[in-house]
């Protein structure tokens, strides 16, 4: 049965490469009804945060990647926070000792970088010192206060491995030096925690950013030497995602504002939405189509189908393929999902009251078509509910539209619709229209601009003569007469 897992370590905000790979593991997971293994790597106490592994908490919930296995909701393979494994890497860790698949090294890295530079030596990583020390050298060491790290003896030879995403890789290990397994303080490092628990927790496959290629070589080895000691029998099949490159053709970094998963939550993209285009990047469903569900990306996702070459993170895509699932919600379920940005802008309070929530329900079928993102709601429904005395209009709409001519436009409306009955939508536009294109002789198209900005203080609005309705005769009128001064 297949086994995957995610393994982020906690440190930072969580990255939209990360949520790629949690995608196609847990797509992967879903379509073979397999078991999706979410397990926290915070072995590097000085890097972890607990605010970190609660944004990634956070967000697998928030996107509805739901794992079998792991933190909050336990498993067969508990614990699954690496911190809280020490026993098990120890017991590892010993037993390779034992059998000589590993050797203390006594060198400094500044010996090490000294004698490279002294052998004109172009292999980076350990120079295999300490491989062969004699029992006078290791007393010698010993003797000055040394203390050794544990390093594993890389075997001689080609590795090769039938990559799930680049087909045959093969590594020659005189290029892959011999690592070390744990600091001197016997803490384990990533090296063999990541491979001791992708063994003891039974995962058969792994697939993970293209960037770990170069310590799958070093991971196959160490695989060789649990099988020999029967900590696991069998060795899981790797699949290396390809890159997502940001800005100018670079890696997408940390430090790029686009790479942080939680921002897009808060910047009004729906979970599907944000879904979909990761899923983009590496992988297609069909060659004419990119906007899909979750559902239909399990039944389809085959890890062969991924697309080894660098892929490129496109802000104004995403938007896209938010926008194209924000049409397939229901007005009632625009309205739900909006609701909590609502209340964060203070549109509504909260809890909403009545009066508001009637609105609300008028209002929303006006722009539930036009927004692409759930914080639009706010920007395009602030006008309705704001205290008139707090109604301001956008600046730079008021600049480019309240001019003389706007403002003249503004009285017009003023003048018609001051004792306009009854107030609804079909008779306001017939009296806007009467005075302004018939009588001033505007064209249709930018007659009304300034009358939108004056009631709705946006160049953007919803539809202005329902708006005009809603936000009735006395509310409407006040705000053509203050754009008046
Ligand atoms: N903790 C590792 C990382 O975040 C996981 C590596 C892996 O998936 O094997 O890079």
């Amino acid at each position: 049965a297949v086994r995957v897992r995610m393994a982020p370590s906690p440190t930072g905000s969580p990255h939209v490469g990360l949520v790629r790979t949690a995608l196609y593991n847990w797509a992967f997971a879903r379509h073979h009804g397999g078991t999706f293994v979410f397990r926290i790597e915070d072995t590097d106490a000085a890097r972890n945060t607990d605010e970190s592994y609660d944004a990634l908490i956070e967000l697998m919930r928030w996107l509805g990647l739901d794992w079998d296995e792991g933190p909050e909701v336990g498993g067969p393979h508990a614990p699954y926070r690496q911190s809280e494994r020490g026993d098990l890497y120890a017991d590892a860790l010993d037993r390779l000792r034992a059998s000589s698949y590993t050797y203390e090294c006594y060198c400094t890295n500044e010996e090490v970088d000294a004698r490279r530079k002294a052998s004109g030596s172009k292999v980076m990583g350990y120079d295999g010192f300490c491989r062969e020390l004699t029992s006078e050298q290791v007393a010698a060491f010993q003797g000055e206060g040394r203390k050794p790290i544990v390093r594993f003896r890389m075997p001689d030879g080609t590795i090769t491995w039938d990559d799930l995403v680049r087909g045959e890789i093969s590594f020659e290990t005189q290029f892959v030096p011999d690592y070390a397994l744990c600091r001197a303080n016997g803490e384990p490092l990533y090296t063999l925690v990541n491979p001791v628990d992708d063994a003891l927790m039974g995962i058969t496959h792994v697939l993970r950013g293209e960037d770990l290629l170069s310590s799958t070589p070093r991971q196959l080895a160490l695989y060789d030497a649990l099988i020999a000691l029967g900590i696991t029998d069998s060795t899981p099949r790797f699949g290396h995602l390809p890159y997502v490159m940001g800005e100018g053709n670079k890696k997408l970094s940390k430090r790029d504002p686009q790479a942080h998963a939680l921002a897009y939550r808060d910047g009004g993209f729906l979970p599907e939405g944000l879904l979909n285009y990761l899923a983009l990047l590496g992988w297609a469903i069909a060659p004419d189509r990119d906007v899909f569900s979750m559902a239909e990306m399990v039944e389809k996702f085959d890890i062969g189908d991924v697309n080894p070459n660098p892929a490129r993170f496109d802000l104004k895509k995403a938007e896209a393929i938010n926008a194209a699932h924000m049409r397939l919600l229901s007005v009632e379920e625009i309205t739900h999902r909006a609701l909590p940005f609502l209340k964060r802008d203070g549109v509504v309070g909260d809890p909403v009251h009545d009066a508001d929530a009637q609105l609300l329900e008028l209002a929303m079928p006006l722009v539930a078509e036009r927004i692409n993102k759930l914080t639009e709601a706010s920007d395009m429904l602030g006008f309705l509910f704001v205290d008139d005395d707090a109604f301001a209009v956008d600046p730079a709409d008021a600049e480019k539209l309240l001019d003389d001519q706007g403002l003249e436009v503004v009285k017009a409306s003023y003048d018609a619709l001051a004792d306009l009955h009854p107030w609804s939508t079909d008779a306001i536009q017939t009296a806007l229209q009467q005075a302004l294109v018939e009588g001033l002789g505007l064209k249709p198209r930018t007659a009304f601009g300034p009358v939108r900005v004056a009631v709705t203080g946006r160049r953007v609005s919803p539809p202005l003569f329902e708006s005009m309705e809603l936000l009735g005769r006395d509310r409407s009128l006040g705000r053509l007469q203050r754009a008046l001064g």
